[in-house]
C-alpha cells in the first residue's frame, strides 16, 4: 500500500473496493454546447448543462476519493454555477467520514478537482508529476491558465508535499488492489484516469475530464480545453482500452461531467431526501 507516512494515509490492511459512487456536487444548467467541444460546431448555442461530481471508491471501513470538487465559495465567484452541498457530506452519509478516507486521487489540478482537499488534512493524495510541475511552474500566469486553477488549492498541495502526503507518480501505478491510475495527459499535462477492477466485475474506468461527456470518447470529439489535443485523442483510445477487462469483457467508461450520468445508473440515497439528485452506484 502506498502511504508516505506511517500510520496516516493508509488502507487497511486486505482492503479491496467493493463499491463505487459518483456524487453530484455543482451544476450549470446554463451552459452550451459550444463550450464543451474544440472548434466550430452545428447550433452551438443550444443547451447542453454540465454537472459536477467527485467519485468515492469504497470497501471495508475505508474509502479512497477521486477528486475534490469546489466549494460553495468558489461557486459564487464562477457565475452560473450552483453549488449542491459538500461532496465530503455526501460521502459521511454513506458511511466514510472524511477519517475514513486516507487516500484521494487528484486526476488534474483544475479549480473543480481540488476544492476539499484542504478538508482532508490526513489524506494521502496521488497526483502526476507533470500536474504538480506544470502548475508550480512558469506558464500558469498565461491566459486560461492563470484562471483554471485555484491558487490556494495549489499552494495547500504544495504544503501537503512539504508534509510527506503527496505520492507523486511519474507514469501509471496501481495505488490499492484493484485500482490503478493512467496518465493519459492530453486535458492538462499530468491527466490520469483511474480503473477499478473488482473481482468478477467488468471494469469501471473514472475517465475525469479525459472525457467530460459521452459524446467526447464516444463520437471523437475533443474537449474545447485541451493542452495538447493529439494526446486527447490518444487518451479517447486509451479509455477504450481500459475499459476491456482480462476476460474480454467490456467495462464502463464514467464521463466527468456528464449529467447523462445522472440517468445510467442507480440513485444511492436510500431514500434519504438530503441525498436526493446526489449519489449513484456505478456497480
Ligand atoms: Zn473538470
Amino acid at each position: 500500500m502506498r502511504a508516505l507516512i506511517p500510520g496516516r494515509g493508509t488502507l487497511p490492511e486486505g482492503w479491496m473496493p467493493e463499491q463505487v459512487y459518483v456524487i453530484r456536487y455543482a451544476t450549470r444548467p446554463t451552459a452550451v454546447a459550444a463550450e464543451h467541444f474544440m472548434g466550430h460546431i452545428a447550433h452551438g448555442e443550444a443547451s447542453m448543462p454540465i454537472d459536477y461530481f467527485v467519485w468515492l471508491i469504497t470497501g471495508p471501513d475505508a474509502a479512497i476519493l477521486v477528486d475534490a470538487g469546489f466549494t460553495p465559495e468558489t461557486a459564487e465567484a464562477r457565475p452560473g454555477r450552483e453549488h449542491l452541498g459538500s461532496p465530503l457530506e455526501v460521502a459521511k452519509a454513506l458511511g466514510y467520514p472524511v477519517e475514513r478516507i486516507p487516500s484521494v486521487v487528484v486526476t488534474h489540478m483544475h479549480y473543480d478537482h481540488t476544492g476539499y482537499l484542504g478538508h482532508l488534512p490526513d489524506a494521502t493524495v496521488h497526483v502526476q508529476e507533470a500536474e504538480m510541475a506544470f502548475w508550480t511552474g512558469r506558464h500558469v500566469r498565461r491566459g486560461l491558465y492563470a484562471t483554471i486553477a485555484h491558487p490556494d488549492d495549489v499552494a495547500g498541495l504544495v504544503r501537503a508535499n512539504f508534509d510527506g502526503r503527496v505520492d507523486i507518480l511519474s507514469g501509471d501505478a496501481e495505488i490499492a488492489p484493484g485500482i490503478t491510475v493512467h496518465h493519459l495527459g492530453g486535458h492538462t499535462p499530468g491527466m490520469q484516469v483511474v480503473r477499478v477492477q473488482i473481482p468478477g466485475r467488468a471494469p469501471i474506468v473514472l475517465a475525469s475530464d479525459a472525457s467530460h461527456f459521452d459524446a467526447n470518447v464516444c463520437e471523437d470529439r475533443p474537449f474545447s480545453i485541451a493542452h495538447e489535443t493529439p494526446r486527447m485523442y490518444d487518451a479517447f483510445d486509451a479509455l477504450h482500452q481500459l475499459a476491456v477487462g482480462t476476460a474480454g469483457e467490456r467495462g464502463t467508461i464514467v464521463p466527468g461531467h456528464d449529467p447523462a450520468v445522472t440517468e445510467r445508473f442507480t440513485p444511492a440515497d436510500g431514500g434519504d431526501p438530503r441525498l436526493a439528485g446526489r449519489v449513484w452506484s456505478l456497480l
